[in-house]
C-alpha cells in the first residue's frame, strides 16, 4: 500500500453557507467521492476546535468540535473514509497542517502503512492543503494535489501557494489524469 488519499477539511463551515465559506467549496465534493475508488487508503482531516482558541482572534468562528458547521459535508462518502485526523483542537493550536493533528499522529500512521505517495484534495487550497502538502513533502513524502479537487478563497493567494509548493516540490495532477 504505497497511495493515499487524504482529503483536508471538507466541512460545512467550509461549504457554501458555512462559516468561513471557500467559493464553491461543495464544488470539489463529486471530484474528492470520484477518487474514493482509486486508492487503497482514503484519509482525511478536519479542522476541530474548541470555542475559546485564539485561532479566532484571526478567524470568525468555524468548525467548532461536535458542532454541525465541523461535520463533513453531507455529500461526501465519509463512510469510505479509513481514518480522520482531527486537528486545531488545543485552544493555543491554529493546526493548519493536518500533520498536527491531536488524535492520532499522521506520519507515523502513514509509515505504519507503508504510504510513500500522498494525494491531496480539500480546502483550503492557500491554508490548510498548503501547510499539509509542505509539511509532507518535508516529511519526504511524494506529494500530489489533484487540481480540481481543492478550491481556495482569494486567487492571488492561491497562485502565490500553488508557486510556493511548486518549489518546495509538490505536484500538481489533473483528475482526468487520475480517471483512467
Ligand atoms: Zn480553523
Amino acid at each position: 500500500m504505497s497511495k493515499a488519499l487524504l482529503i483536508i477539511d471538507l466541512q460545512n463551515d467550509f461549504c457554501p453557507g458555512g462559516k468561513l465559506a471557500v467559493p464553491g467549496g461543495d464544488e470539489i465534493v463529486p471530484v474528492v467521492n470520484g477518487l474514493m475508488d482509486k486508492f487503497p487508503l482514503v484519509l482525511a482531516s478536519k479542522d476541530w476546535h474548541p470555542e475559546d482558541s485564539v485561532h479566532f482572534e484571526s478567524w470568525p468562528l468555524h468548525c467548532v468540535r461536535d458542532t454541525e458547521g465541523a461535520a463533513f459535508h453531507p455529500g461526501l462518502r465519509s463512510e469510505e473514509i479509513d481514518k480522520i485526523f482531527l486537528k486545531g483542537t488545543e485552544s493555543k493550536d491554529d493546526g493548519y497542517s493536518a500533520f498536527e493533528a491531536t488524535n492520532h499522529d499522521l506520519e507515523e500512521y502513514l509509515k505504519e502503512k507503508g504510504v510513500e505517495e500522498l494525494y491531496l484534495t480539500g480546502l483550503a487550497t492557500e491554508y490548510c492543503v498548503r501547510a499539509s502538502a509542505l509539511d509532507a513533502v518535508r516529511k519526504g513524502f511524494k506529494v500530489n494535489i489533484v487540481l480540481e479537487g481543492v478550491r481556495g478563497i482569494d486567487s492571488t493567494d492561491v497562485e502565490k501557494a500553488i508557486e510556493e509548493m511548486e518549489r518546495e516540490g509538490v505536484n500538481f495532477v489533473s483528475y482526468l489524469d487520475l480517471a483512467e
